[in-house]
């Protein structure tokens, strides 16, 4: 094939009827028109001179015409890099160096800003607006509906994609075309899409999860989206009964379960929900199937592999647990200072190779000969375990793991603990400096509406099940946590706001 995931993604639809997105004002957009506005934004980017392989920065809005964008990427041979809208300008011109974009789309809001920055680095600029305006989409209007695809291999770039940059900077992961359609291959078969699915789809469209996952699944199976601007609670009720499935991130379903509109009833016909981007708690999964009947089916992955892991579709969906590796995907839990694979139920790193892997980090090249080995194994930063019957468990990052008086300590399971006391919601548990111990547990309390946890009850409570050195030194009660766009918590945000608690 000329160019394998313009084809199979978006060439293989050409001249279709069906329906690929439905908007919430009513519009229907089918395969056949969506992929004319494709062939048109494809035209304007070769005209504005962009060549295989140049980069084109993203950072706009969601709608229709932003994916279209994406579509013509492929189509033109261009690497597409989109970015979060959260990004301030200063934040973008990092991104626009350190990429090298020849191109950056933005809203017609931020490109005042962004002129001068953009062409200080010899990017041009083209606008696209929420409501699908913009100077990018006005060039397109005049162009032909029909592009001849530039051919690219297997093997080229197809996407750039930063990071969320939750522990750190934010980096760049090179994306090839087959990285990106193996796993929209293996994921179709794994969670049984197919062209009769309707994804209810409120993700952004500048991370993996609401771009590469939702997105390319539905593309491949041929199937369509409600696609959404943002999450918002009303128009999920409203859209609901004419989807089938639904991806999202915790706090879309913790949000859905604090609704009582959402019923069994109003759930019953959906074949399918998914969680990930963010460890879900079991008690989540609990509510969520004693509301509902049905069990979310929760997965694992990340920007620089799409997705690793997944719990069955048939089976058992552990609560806890991210599940089996995909096929394709070998994944085994090693020793961090030596890289040994470790037995079945040690904690390690998390290590995963398979067509799904990254070619490594843009311009860093000693972070991806830290991160990814000659072997092709890449180590993920995330600490896991296997459990006797396979089921992988995430429980931390290994930047977050406490070292205290020579005690590895992780997190999560004093989280675990702290979740299940009275008036608790959900916790976070940092290490922090401390001049004894050189790092000490610290564990920060949301409560639940209404309450106020009782800090010394909890810290006579975590006596039982912990043994003493991972018991809290101080507890902290906050309102909500810092979490990111994908509804990661920040830690490191946190153990900056607390790191002279014990100085
Ligand atoms: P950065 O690498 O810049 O610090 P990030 O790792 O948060 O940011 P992403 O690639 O968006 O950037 O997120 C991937 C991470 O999200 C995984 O490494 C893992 O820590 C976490 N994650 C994803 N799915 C799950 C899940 N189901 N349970 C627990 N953690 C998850
Ligand atoms: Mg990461």
């Amino acid at each position: 094939m000329a160019n394998p995931l313009y084809d199979t993604l978006f060439g293989a639809h050409a001249g279709r009827d069906a329906p690929f997105l439905y908007l919430t004002d009513g519009t229907v957009i089918t395969y056949a028109n969506f992929l004319e506005q494709t062939a048109q934004l494809a035209h304007v980017l070769t005209g504005l001179g962009l060549s295989s392989g140049d980069r084109v920065a993203v950072q706009v809005h969601k709608s229709p015409q932003a994916l279209a964008l994406c579509a013509a990427c492929a189509q033109a041979g261009l690497v597409f890099l989109p970015l979060n809208t959260a990004y301030t300008t200063d934040e973008l011109t990092y991104f626009i160096d350190n990429s090298g974009a020849a191109l950056v789309v933005c809203d017609i809001a931020s490109s005042k800003a962004l002129m001068p920055v953009a062409s200080g680095l010899g990017a041009k600029v083209e606008t696209l607006n929420g409501d699908g305006t913009g100077s990018l989409v006005g060039k397109a209007s005049h162009a032909p509906t029909s592009f001849d695809t530039v051919a690219r291999d297997a093997d080229d770039l197809a996407a750039f994609l930063y990071t969320s940059g939750t522990t750190g900077r934010s980096k760049g992961a090179m994306l090839t075309q087959t990285n990106l359609l193996s796993n929209a291959q293996t994921l179709v078969q794994e969670w049984k899409f197919t062209k009769d699915d309707v994804l209810l789809h409120a993700l952004p469209i500048f991370h993996t999860h609401g771009l590469f996952v939702a997105t390319n699944v539905t593309l491949v199976a041929g199937g369509s989206m409600i696609f959404m601007s943002s999450f918002d609670l009303d128009q999920i009720l409203t859209q609901m009964p004419r989807a089938t499935t639904m991806m999202g991130v915790p706090t879309f379903y913790t949000r859905l379960l604090d609704d009582a509109r959402f019923t069994k009833d109003a759930a019953q016909h959906m074949r399918l929900f998914i969680s990930g981007s963010a460890p879900m708690l079991a008690e989540t999964h609990n509510q969520f199937e004693a509301r509902t009947g049905q069990r979310i089916l929760e997965r694992y992955g990340m920007t620089e592999t799409n997705m690793n892991t997944s719990n069955p579709y048939n089976g058992e969906r552990r609560a806890g647990t991210v599940g089996f590796p995909l096929p394709g995907v070998e994944l085994k839990v090693t020793d961090p200072e030596t890289g040994a694979t470790l037995p079945q139920g040690e904690v390690g790193v998390i290590e995963v190779r398979g067509p799904n892997v990254f070619k490594g980090y843009w311009q860093m090249p000693e972070k991806t000969a830290d991160e990814l080995r000659a072997d092709g194994f890449f180590i993920t930063g995330d600490l896991g375990v296997i459990d006797a019957d396979g089921y992988v468990c995430i429980v931390g990052r290994d930047k977050d793991l406490i070292i205290s008086g020579g005690y590895n300590i992780y997190p999560k399971e004093i989280e675990l603990v702290l979740d299940e006391q009275d008036g608790v919601l959900e916790s976070a548990v940092i290490g922090v400096p401390h001049p004894d111990f050189g790092e000490t547990v610290v564990g920060v309390l949301v409560p639940q509406a209404d309450q106020s946890p009782d800090t010394d009850a909890i810290m006579e409570a975590v006596k039982g099940p912990l043994a003493r050195f991972k018991h809290p030194r101080r507890l902290v009660v906050v309102d909500s946590l810092p979490r990111n766009t994908m509804g990661k918590v920040q830690k490191n945000l946190l153990r900056d706001a607390y790191k002279d608690m014990f100085a």
